[in-house]
């Protein structure tokens, strides 16, 4: 036991004497690969095509240990061909991967410092949308409208009407006005404007939800779980207005809850606090100061 231990324990240490910085770099990049496949295995469909390749690789081994020729020969074929296969069957969330990985601000920031939005561009929006849902709420009038942060919602503003639009109490008046042909369904946010209306977003799959909730707040949270959107409702049955963040609804806020929310979620932690190159930059002005 103690040889055992000692030989371990020797083995360990001269494997540490050659680790090298790069050694470090490689293992945090598999980690944060495997970590990323994982969520991504999660959130999609991928979760159950993944159990299957689970039970294929078990079916593998044992067909080794017993020596079934002709079913190790077809797995270990198709295992040969498993890239191909995989890029094949996920190519919807691995486009969708490589367009969030795009669309990241943080990675954008560090590329092209430049060209990150402006960190006031949902300044005028975030105002615009917390006083129409006041006037929503007193009016009963039902309202969804979601701010998209880094997950890009192209896919759900597809099956609006593109607008493009700045945004503008007036102008979310007439879309939510419910003889309009526009006010079923979501109003998408991007960078402070108004890119689509008349969305459908995704309900939520949870039972937990509070049975005298609809599917205008089923479909707030869903878009919540599914993305990092904020989202706001406002109750068409009783003026109640909520924010779906990450799964959870927090209800009965008002105009100036709703305004410092909104404002904490999509202001304060904007652009320019994610332009890591500006704080940087940033901080060694300040520390050159302090000289
Ligand atoms: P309210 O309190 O306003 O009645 P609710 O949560 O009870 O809201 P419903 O009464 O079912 O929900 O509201 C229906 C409206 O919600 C629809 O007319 C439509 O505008 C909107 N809605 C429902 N499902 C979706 C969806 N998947 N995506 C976007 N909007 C939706
Ligand atoms: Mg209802």
């Amino acid at each position: 036991m103690g040889d055992f231990l000692s030989s371990v324990m020797s083995t360990i240490w001269s494997t540490l004497k050659t680790f090298q910085f790069k050694d470090a770099v490689d293992i945090i990049a598999i980690a944060l690969i495997i970590y990323y496949l994982l969520r991504l295995f999660r959130q999609s469909r991928a979760g159950q095509l993944l159990k299957g390749v689970v039970i294929l690789l078990i079916a593998y081994g044992i067909s080794a240990i017993f020596n079934l020729t002709m079913v190790n020969f077809i797995l270990k074929a198709l295992f040969e061909f498993a890239i191909i296969i995989f890029v094949v069957v996920f190519q919807p969330e691995l486009r969708q991967a490589l367009e969030k990985l795009g669309h990241n601000k943080t990675l954008k920031s560090i590329v092209s410092p430049n060209s990150s939005s402006s960190p006031g561009s949902n300044a005028k929006a975030v105002s615009d949308v917390s006083d129409a849902c006041a006037v929503f709420s007193k009016a009963r009038t039902g309202a969804l409208i979601v701010f998209e942060r880094d997950s890009i919602l192209k896919e759900i503003a597809d099956t609006g009407t593109y607008l493009n639009s700045d945004t503008s109490v007036a102008l979310f008046g007439n879309i939510f006005f419910n003889k309009a042909p526009l006010h079923d369904g979501a109003v998408i946010i991007r960078e402070g404007k108004i890119l689509s209306a008349g969305c459908i977003l995704p309900l939520t799959k949870t039972n937990e939800v509070n049975s005298d909730l609809g599917t205008r707040h089923r479909a707030a949270l869903g878009m919540s779980e599914e993305s990092d959107s904020v989202v706001v409702v406002v109750s068409e049955e009783n003026g109640i207005i909520s924010i779906a963040v990450g799964g959870k609804l927090i209800r009965n806020l008002d105009r100036e809850s709703l305004y410092s929310k909104l404002s904490d979620l999509l202001i304060d932690g904007s652009a320019e606090n994610s332009n890591l190159l500006s704080v940087l930059f940033k901080n060694r002005k300040e520390k050159k100061n302090e000289k």
